[in-house]
C-alpha cells in the first residue's frame, strides 16, 4: 500500500498528451484549446454606434435642451450592415442604429428619445448637449489586433465558443477527445428494467461512469458489465487496450475469490504501477499502462467508484486533454470528521460561502455502498491520515464538484 502523495506522483510519471485535430466550431463544446486565438481584427472593428440615435457634431448641441431644442438636418442613415459614406457638415445629422458605423464628420451620437425622432420633413429637433465621443464605441477600445484572445490549453464554455465566432474562427486546433473503455464486473450484477432475483443487485457504476467520463470531455468507445468470468473480461480488455487510451473498471480488482481484472490486465501485458492506495473508500486503486494505454481499476462499492474517479481518474483525462489542473479549496469544517489513522479519508460533502470563508460538512452516510450520500452532495472532502478526529474549525480539503457550486 502506498499514499495518496506517492501514488499521485506516479501517476504523473505515465500521463501522456492526446494528438491534436482541427475541427469546426460546431464540435468545439467541451473540448480543450490547442492554439492561442489571436484577434485577426480590431473590436469594435470600426466606431460605432452603442444606441439607436442621431450621429451629430457635438458641438453643434451645445446649448440644446428640451426648452430650446436646436434643429439639425437629417441627411441621410447608418444601420448595422448599411453604413452611410456621407460626410457629416455642420448643422447636420444622419440617422444612426445601434451597432452601425458613426459617419465620418460626426463626433457623438445622441439617443433618439433626446430628438424629436425621425420626420419627413427632414429636421430633427435636438433636446440635449452631447459630449464628443458620447455613445460611440471606439475602433480597438476592447481588443487591439493580435491580441490574445484565448490561451492554448483553455477548456471551451460558451464564451470561448462565442468569442471564436465573433473573430471569424470557423475551425480550431484542439486535443483529441480520450477514448475511453469502461466495464463494471459482477455475477450480481443486473440491469435496471430487470427482474431483480435474490442477491443480485442493479448495476449503477457503469452509468455514473459514462457520465463522468463524458462530463470530463472523454469518448465513451467501450462500455460493458461483464461476468466474473476470465474469457469474457479478457476478450474485453485485450479489445479495449488496441482501441482506446484510457480503459477504467470498477470492480473485481480486491482479494475476493472472483476479483480477476488486475490478473487479466497484466496477463494481457499490463504494467502494474500500484496496486492499493492508503485511502478510504477504495483502497483496492489500481494503476497501470501498457504502451501508451492507461488503465485504472476501481473497486466496485459505488461511493469508491465515484471518489475514485473524481480524485484519480478526471486529473488524469484533463492532462491528456492538456486542461490545467483543478485545484483544491480550503474549508472550514462545521462539525467533525473522522480521520483514519493511516488512510486519506474521502467523503462527499457540502460546502457554502459565508463571511467570505468557505465552510463545509461531512455526509452523514459514511459507508462506501451508502450511494445516496452523493446526492445533493456538492464536493468531496478530503482529510489527510492521523490519530486525531478533525473538529470544528480545523481546515480540510475540499474537491468540488464540476457540475455543482458552493450553496
Ligand atoms: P467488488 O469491488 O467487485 O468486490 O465489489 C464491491 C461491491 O460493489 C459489491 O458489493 C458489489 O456488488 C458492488 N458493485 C460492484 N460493481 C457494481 C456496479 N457496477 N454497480 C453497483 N454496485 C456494484
Ligand atoms: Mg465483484
Amino acid at each position: 500500500m502506498i499514499s495518496v502523495d506517492e501514488a499521485k506522483k506516479i501517476i504523473s510519471e505515465h500521463i501522456f498528451q492526446l494528438d491534436t485535430e482541427i475541427i469546426s466550431l460546431t464540435d468545439l463544446s467541451g473540448r480543450v484549446i490547442y492554439q492561442d486565438v489571436v484577434a485577426t481584427f480590431p473590436s469594435p472593428r470600426f466606431d460605432n454606434s452603442a444606441m439607436d440615435g442621431f450621429a451629430v457634431r457635438s458641438s453643434d448641441t451645445i446649448g440644446a435642451s428640451k426648452e430650446n431644442p436646436i434643429k439639425l438636418k437629417n441627411i441621410g442613415s447608418s444601420s448595422a450592415g448599411s453604413p452611410s459614406s456621407i460626410n457629416l457638415s455642420q448643422g447636420e445629422c444622419i440617422q444612426c442604429m445601434t451597432g452601425a458605423k458613426v459617419p465620418k464628420g460626426a463626433d457623438a451620437v445622441i439617443m433618439v428619445e433626446q430628438t424629436s425622432g425621425y420626420s419627413d420633413n427632414g429636421t430633427v429637433k435636438i433636446m440635449a448637449e452631447v459630449p464628443p465621443g458620447k455613445n460611440i464605441r471606439v475602433e480597438g477600445e476592447e481588443i487591439k489586433k493580435t491580441d490574445i484572445l484565448i490561451k492554448k490549453y483553455t477548456r471551451i464554455t460558451a464564451s470561448e465558443l462565442s468569442v471564436c465566432a465573433a473573430f471569424g474562427y470557423n475551425k480550431i486546433k484542439v486535443s483529441k477527445k480520450p477514448k475511453v473503455a469502461i466495464f463494471a464486473t459482477g455475477n450480481e450484477l443486473v440491469e435496471p428494467g430487470e427482474e431483480l432475483k435474490e442477491g443480485k443487485i442493479y448495476n449503477s457504476n457503469l452509468y455514473m461512469l459514462s457520465e463522468l467520463v463524458q462530463n470530463a470531455g472523454g469518448s465513451v468507445l467501450m462500455q460493458n458489465v461483464i461476468k466474473d468470468d476470465k474469457r469474457a473480461l479478457r476478450s474485453f480488455l485485450s479489445k479495449a487496450l488496441i482501441d482506446c487510451d484510457l480503459i477504467i473498471s470498477s470492480g473485481g480488482v480486491s482479494m475476493g475469490r472472483y476479483d480477476h481484472v488486475r490478473n487479466i490486465f497484466m496477463d494481457l501485458g499490463v504494467k502494474e504501477h500500484f496496486w492499493k492506495v492508503a485511502q478510504k473508500p477504495g483502497k483496492p486503486l489500481f494503476f497501470g499502462s501498457e504502451n501508451d494505454k492507461l488503465i485504472f481499476g476501481l473497486p466496485g462499492n459505488p461511493i469508491s467508484s465515484f471518489i475514485g474517479f473524481m480524485e484519480w481518474v478526471l486529473p488524469v483525462i484533463d492532462q491528456m486533454m492538456g486542461s490545467p489542473e483543478r485545484p483544491y479549496l480550503s474549508g472550514v469544517l462545521q462539525g467533525d470528521f473522522q480521520r483514519d489513522k493511516i488512510k486519506f479519508r474521502y467523503l462527499f460533502g457540502n460546502a457554502w460561502v459565508d463571511q467570505g470563508k468557505v465552510l463545509c460538512r461531512p455526509s452523514k452516510k459514511i459507508g462506501s455502498h451508502m450511494l445516496t450520500s452523493a446526492l445533493g452532495a456538492n464536493c468531496i472532502l478530503g482529510a489527510t491520515p492521523g490519530d486525531e478526529d478533525l473538529k470544528s474549525g480545523d481546515s480540510i480539503q475540499v474537491n468540488l464538484l464540476p457540475w455543482a457550486y458552493l450553496s
